[in-house]
Formats: structure tokens, C-alpha cells, sequence
């Protein structure tokens, strides 16, 4: 008996009594590969001696002090490292607690942005489907998934949504992806117009599709011309990196592989690393210098920003990271990860489509290769898929059902930066098999 209002009511779920390095234990004292990162979070694994010794350090020295009254060195040092190392424009940081947060915080800067520049009537957002921005109210209104959203619908604020860039379900037969790139481009602009230019405030987009569709990059030069249509309208680019951020694809950010900066970006799960609950929002020189010459203030704030012990764990974590040369093995280990997923699955009848960045990964199950033809929702292979991985001491983050019109199960694959090629290949083994299993218990 749980007094817990857990997510799924009706499932008894194990208790996780230790982590190690790559591994959980359940109570039971089984382990479990922990190859999704709980959701994309847990990016140096689990116990970090160095992130516990800083922790630890900090909660000797001071674990809290309101922002009202203080700032604090381990949120200042925390600021300062990310600035040093953001995309061109970035100049200052905003901390939250998570991902939600970060996002509510970003839309209501670019709304104070407009409203400090004189241009309030700026106030439509424009997101896109298949997107997740979280769970609070703006963030969940600005998210492109209908199924979260329906029951909500008449608590959430209106907001726009074009079509994702997603070459897979979308890019047509004989199409390049220069023009697809065009074409999924065009329809923001289209919006943009159709709402009125001097009405819009924000796109928001992941830079690479996480939860909702499965590690997603953009076709090549998408994001390129979607930064262009923004600055040619005057409309705030917001890149929500909660999920696919702070490395997880190879690079610190992962639009410095599109080449493009946002005027503010999110960030989440991997900043902490799942060792405190941290988010922060990244604003460009020109929002905050809007704030700075105007009122003067941000008119926002949580009880927990700048948290000193979140802000201590996280540059830990992100110390490590640079320390170690992780990225560097978040590149080698993605493309050990790439090159292992295509030998168990390219010949695989029921796997349509392996894609993603460097240790984020996502594999899509189809009923037909041939039409991409996707299994019947009620089966729920990915709630299979999910189980037969857990008895197999395989944590993955698999969805499934109908995302706005598109069926189809997927799972996603996140694992910590510190993989070596053996855990790798226990990953693709044990998923390869999980896999197997879930569609003979599901045909
Ligand atoms: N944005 C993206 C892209 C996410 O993937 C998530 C969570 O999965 C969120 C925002 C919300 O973050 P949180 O669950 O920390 O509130």
C-alpha cells in the first residue's frame, strides 16, 4: 500500500535502493543498465564520487538562502560557466528546477521582452506537433501533443502549431532534404504571416525531438532557415534543450550543430545530472539588456531559483564533463551505438527507422517496413518492450500510441556519457532480445 499518487495507479513499481556507475539496484538487488538515463538525465551515471564530495561540500557550507535576500558563490560560478560556454549572444542565466520551469520562465521573458520594447501586441507563440515542453500549464499549452493536452484544453492559453521536421513521417518520396528543409521551414513562416507578423512572440522548437517522438534530429539547414524566418519577422527563437541539451548529442548545445544561436534556450535534466533538480533558461545580451534599460527587474521568481545545493551539483556534474573529455566520448561511444543498433536492427522486419545524435538514440517499431506501417496501438509494444528490457536489467524509455495522428511505438536510448564499448553492446544485446520477446508476446 503506497500513499504515493503515483503516475500509473495500478502498477506496483520496484523500489530503487542504490546506483552505481552505469547500474540501478532495485530492493530486490537486482540491477539494471540504466540506458535511457532514467529520461535523458542521469548523463555521468549514478554515485559520481567527485559531484557526491561537492554536494556534500556545499550542504556543510550553506544548502539555502533566499534570493531575495543573497546570491550565492555556486550559483554565480555555475552562471559564469555556463555564459562562458553558451552560443554567440548568450549573456546571463536564470536557474529553475527543473525542465517545466525553465520553459514557463522563457515564455514569460519573451513576453516582458515585447512589452519592455514597446510591442505588446506580440503575444502568439507558435510551437510545433509532437513537440513536449513539459507538464505546468504554459509549458504544457505551448507542447504539440494532443494527448496530454486534451482534458486540459480549457486551462491552457492559445497557442499555434505547425507541422514537426521529421523526415521519417514526413518527408516525401523523391523529396531532397534541402527542399523538405524548405517546405517544413515555409510552414512557420506561413504561420507567422497568417497570424500577423507584429503578433507573434515566439517559436518554440527542441532542437532534437525527444519524449514525444524519439531522439528526431532536423534535416540538414531546417533550423538555419528557421532562424532567418524569426529574425526577418522580428520573432523570439526559443530552443528547448531540456532533453537533448548539455551534451547529450556530442556537443555541449546541440544546436551548435545547426550552426545557429537561439535569443533564449532551455536546459534541464543533464545540467544536474539528475544529482539535484536544476533547470535554467540561457537569455541573449539583448533580451536582458531590454530588462536592464526598461523596468529594470524579470517579474517572475520560484521560492527555489539559484538553489545553492542544485547549483553546486550541477557545476560539479558539468566540471566532470569537461575535466573527463566526456564529450568526446559521447561522440565515440554515439557512433559505437549507431554502428551497433544498424547491425542488430537495418535487417530487422520491424524496426522502420534507427536515428538520433551521439548517445541519444531513438529506434521506431513498424508492423511493415515496406508502408511504415505502425502496429496497432491497443498491442502497446512499447509497454512490452519496456517490460521485457527490465527483465532483462535494461532500463529503457520507450513510447508509443497516437501522437497527433501518428501511430507508432519507439524506444529511446540515453545512456550515461561514461559508457564504454562493453556497455554499449550490452545495451543493443539486451534490447535487441527485449525487443524479440515484446513482438511474440504482442502478435
Ligand atoms: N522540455 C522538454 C524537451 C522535455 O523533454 C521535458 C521533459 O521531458 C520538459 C521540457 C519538462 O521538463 P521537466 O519534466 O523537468 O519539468
Amino acid at each position: 500500500m503506497t500513499h504515493i499518487l503515483h503516475r500509473q495507479i495500478h502498477t506496483t513499481l520496484p523500489v530503487a535502493s542504490g546506483g552505481r556507475g552505469i547500474e540501478l539496484f532495485d530492493a530486490d538487488g537486482r540491477a539494471y543498465i540504466d540506458a535511457s538515463g532514467g529520461a535523458a538525465v542521469s548523463c555521468l551515471g549514478h554515485g559520481h564520487a567527485d559531484v557526491l564530495a561537492a554536494m556534500h561540500r556545499q550542504a556543510d557550507t550553506l544548502a539555502y538562502a533566499h534570493t531575495s535576500f543573497f546570491t550565492s558563490e555556486a550559483a554565480e560560478a555555475l552562471a559564469d560557466r555556463l555564459v562562458a560556454d553558451a552560443p554567440a549572444g548568450i549573456s546571463h542565466t536564470y536557474f529553475v528546477s527543473g525542465g517545466s520551469e525553465a520553459v514557463e520562465a522563457a515564455l514569460k521573458m519573451a513576453r516582458q521582452y515585447f512589452v519592455e520594447i514597446g510591442e505588446p501586441q506580440r503575444h502568439n507563440i507558435i510551437a510545433r506537433r509532437q513537440s513536449y515542453h513539459g507538464n505546468t500549464l504554459g509549458a504544457l499549452a505551448t507542447g504539440g501533443n494532443e494527448w496530454r493536452r486534451t482534458q486540459f484544453r480549457p486551462l491552457l492559453i492559445d497557442t499555434h502549431h505547425i507541422d514537426p521536421c521529421f523526415a521519417y513521417h514526413y518527408q516525401q518520396a523523391g523529396e531532397t532534404d534541402e527542399d523538405y528543409a524548405r517546405r517544413a521551414a515555409q510552414a512557420l513562416e506561413d504561420k507567422i504571416l497568417e497570424l500577423g507578423p507584429e503578433t507573434v512572440m515566439a517559436f518554440v522548437a527542441e532542437t532534437v525531438v525527444g519524449a514525444t517522438a524519439g531522439a528526431v534530429p532536423p534535416v540538414a539547414d531546417y533550423l538555419r532557415r528557421i532562424r532567418d524566418i524569426c529574425d526577418r519577422h522580428g520573432v523570439l527563437l526559443i530552443l528547448d534543450e531540456v532533453m537533448c541539451g548539455m551534451g547529450r548529442t556530442g556537443t555541449l548545445h546541440a544546436c551548435e550543430q545547426e550552426g545557429i544561436a537561439p535569443d533564449l534556450m532551455t536546459i534541464a535534466k543533464g545540467l544536474g545530472g539528475g544529482y539535484q533538480p536544476i533547470g535554467a533558461v540561457l537569455l541573449s545580451q539583448t533580451i536582458f539588456n531590454a530588462f536592464a534599460s526598461g523596468s529594470g527587474l524579470f517579474q517572475h521568481g520560484h521560492t527555489y531559483i539559484c538553489h545553492p545545493m542544485a547549483c553546486a551539483a550541477a557545476l560539479a556534474v558539468q566540471e566532470v564533463i569537461a575535466r573527463d573529455g566526456l564529450l568526446d566520448n559521447v561522440k565515440a561511444m554515439g557512433a559505437h551505438l549507431t554502428r551497433r543498433l544498424g547491425e542488430r536492427f537495418d535487417n530487422h522486419a520491424n524496426v522502420g527507422d534507427i536515428r538520433g545524435r551521439g548517445l541519444f538514440m531513438g529506434v521506431e517499431l513498424v508492423e511493415d517496413r515496406s508502408t511504415r506501417l505502425p502496429f496497432d496501438p491497443k498491442r502497446k509494444l512499447h509497454a512490452r518492450i519496456k517490460k521485457e528490457a527490465m527483465a532483462r536489467g535494461l532500463l529503457v524509455y520507450p513510447m508509443g500510441g497516437t501522437i497527433d495522428g501518428i501511430k507508432g511505438d519507439h524506444v529511446l536510448l540515453a545512456p550515461p556519457f561514461i559508457c564504454d564499448v562493453a556497455a554499449i553492446d550490452a545495451i543493443v544485446e539486451r534490447l535487441g532480445d527485449a525487443i524479440d520477446a515484446a513482438l511474440q508476446t504482442a502478435s
